[in-house]
């Protein structure tokens, strides 16, 4: 594959806070009317003063802790200028880390199969309000911008170009995420609250930066794309240039924005409206007390409990919420991994398959349980259930209403069954007499009571049944000859 670089740049909202980063406006902004979610310190109004939400900065603390960096003692946040509609003051209060800057943590790692990710650095910062096209960015007539998003806190999370191909990058960022789901900070199924900025260089080429993707998806897609772009080039002897790049993800091609010869000039300044933030041992002391279980020792933890194969407790981990939802479940019906098998796979492939998220579903471990039950207890069959899972995902039913309102109960009555055999029989009588010699076709005839009873008929029932008819069968054929 050659020699590949990758870094990235993960721009992650602090989304448990009730209060923005500097004012007191309230952070819920999704879906809200647009614009309304401002006062006179996130528009930037002259005279009006900024103020550190120290919350924001407990949380962050968290973060830099969880991913071993070293908390710096004393901070400084500086002024990003440029000149853009997203931020009205036409500066962005971030944090720097040269001319006398320090941000709020340095160095640190993030384990995945086989490597340590390095950090570079970690800081904190606003988020921009968000602008919005009709249609693409290159074709719409107009732009629209909402300052509910302004002011935003923001962890920003720079790590080294450790990554050596587009499927690693994904395999950290989800790492990164399933860490910050587990301590409780950032959401990342919340839209756009996670979004990330990518570095590729090939054979020792120039470095090319991605801006703006907004998904773990998306980095994996745009960082394939750029691969083969720098590929063919390399190919035709034409070398790379250091430029920014936009990936557009309808037409899925990155887009060069600039090319840079050297950084980008911000005229970065101290932010004289802020004092120093000083990060005493004691303070990041209380904070470190109370970090919860990280992902490593989470996936290890279900395996012991419970028994759970990797693949399953690895799932479990990378999502959180199923991993929480799982333990209640093994609390009401201790069958871990029957659950665990039901929730990796059938569960988590419906809700990817028609796009629902895991908060949207309408289920409690009750239903889970519910479900299970029955099915050990021999009155829907595990195909059944299937359908009962899907049915109870949408609507939120219990299994045992969904069962009677769809008439899915198994079939145990012999009699029932013997006429459905009798039935079969008599529509299939090749495959009666082939059945006597071959055991396909009585697989097939079996097939054929089953598809009366839309799979409800008792498997082991039919079983004995369709064997018991063919004995008779060919007794009757013996004495005819
Ligand atoms: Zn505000």
């Amino acid at each position: 594959m050659g020699n590949i670089k990758i870094g990235l740049e993960v721009h992650s909202q602090l989304t448990n806070l009730n209060s923005k980063l500097f004012c007191s406006c309230p952070t819920d902004y999704r879906g809200k009317e647009a614009n309304s979610y401002i006062c006179t310190v996130c528009m930037g109004i002259p005279g009006t003063l900024p103020v550190l939400n120290k919350k924001a900065v407990e949380d962050a603390i968290l973060i830099a802790l969880s991913l071993n960096s070293k908390i710096s003692d004393k901070m400084y946040f500086f002024r990003k200028n440029y000149f853009y509609p997203d931020m009205p003051k036409n500066f962005q209060i971030s944090q720097y880390d040269k001319a006398g800057g320090i941000t709020l943590a340095t160095g640190g790692y993030v384990s995945i199969p086989n490597k340590k990710v390095r950090i570079r650095r970690i800081q904190i910062e606003e988020d921009p309000a968000r602008i919005t096209y009709e249609g693409t960015i290159y074709k719409s007539k107009s732009s629209l911008v909402d300052y509910n998003r302004a002011g935003i806190a923001l962890l920003e999370i720079v790590t080294e170009p450790d990554m050596e191909s587009p499927k690693e990058a994904r395999i950290f960022l989800q790492k990164l995420s399933s860490i910050l789901e587990h301590l409780d900070v950032c959401h990342s199924y919340l839209e756009g609250s996670m979004r990330c900025d990518a570095n590729i260089s090939m054979e020792g080429g120039k470095r090319v930066e991605i801006k703006n993707i907004s998904s773990f998806k998306e980095v994996e897609r745009a960082l394939n794309f750029e691969m083969t772009r720098q590929r063919n080039l390399l190919i035709k002897g034409i070398s790379t240039k250091m430029e920014t790049r936009h990936w557009d993800e309808i037409r899925r091609v990155t887009i060069s924005l600039r090319i840079k010869e050297e950084e980008e000039e911000y005229r970065y300044f101290p932010e004289p409206d802020l004092v120093p933030t000083i990060i005493t041992k004691e303070w990041v002391e209380t904070i470190k007390d109370k970090m919860p279980e990280l992902p490593d020792a989470h996936k290890e933890r279900l395996i012991k409990k419970y028994e759970l194969s990797p693949q399953n407790a690895d799932v479990l981990v990378n999502y959180k919420l199923l991993g929480d939802f799982f333990e209640k479940c093994a609390e009401i019906y201790y069958k871990p991994g029957a659950i665990s098998n039901w929730l990796v796979g059938d569960l988590l492939g419906y809700l990817h398959e028609k796009g629902i998220q895991l908060q949207e579903m309408k289920i409690s471990p009750v239903h889970i349980t519910k479900m299970l039950k029955m099915v050990d207890n021999g009155i829907i069959s595990g195909k059944i259930a299937k359908t009962v899972l899907e049915e109870m995902i949408i609507s939120g039913k219990m299994p045992e209403i969904i069962v009677k309102e769809k008439g899915l109960i198994r079939i145990h009555s012999d009699e029932l069954i013997e006429q459905l055999t009798n039935k079969v029989f008599e529509e299939n009588k090749e495959a009666v007499n082939d059945a006597l010699e071959d055991e396909k076709a009585m697989h097939y005839l079996i097939g054929q009571v089953m598809k009366l009873t839309k799979g409800r008929a008792d498997p082991e029932l039919t079983n004995k049944v369709v064997r018991d008819k063919l004995i008779e069968h060919k007794k009757l054929l013996e004495k005819k000859n």
